[in-house]
């Protein structure tokens, strides 16, 4: 746990969040600022900065993330219709909360090419 991340801070509860699922390896919660009618952030309970701070020991993690956000899409009922899966990494791409995480955005269309 990196001391002054807010996202370790509620993996380990310490700051609330509305919680979706939970495991052993990752967090997943509704986000503050919701940019869709479904808007989820899928967090690794270890604290990794962005995509790039990735080792080949968490490939798996990376795909348990993917099975986790697909059980999510289901269960929250935009699955069949479509959802997007986002990670902003660094600064242009619009990362702003250095603690890797997935956006998954659905209940409306998304627009392509993103903003
Ligand atoms: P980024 O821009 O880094 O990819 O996404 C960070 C996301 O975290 C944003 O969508 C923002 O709304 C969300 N966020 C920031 N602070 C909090 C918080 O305290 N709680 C929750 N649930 N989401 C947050
Ligand atoms: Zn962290």
């Amino acid at each position: 746990m990196s001391a002054d991340c807010l996202f370790c801070k509620i993996a380990v509860g310490d700051i609330p969040a509305n919680i979706v699922y939970q495991d052993d390896l990752v967090v997943a919660f509704h986000d503050i600022e919701p940019q869709a009618p479904q808007h989820v952030l899928i967090i690794p309970r270890r604290h990794i900065a962005t995509l790039l701070d990735l080792t080949r020991d968490e490939q798996l993690l990376i795909g348990h993330i993917h099975l986790v956000a697909a059980q999510i899409a289901r269960q929250r009922g935009i699955a069949d219709e479509g959802f997007r899966l986002v990670n902003n990494c660094n600064r242009a791409g619009g990362q702003v909360v250095w603690h890797l995480h997935f956006h998954l955005l659905g209940g409306r269309r998304m627009n392509w090419p993103p903003g």
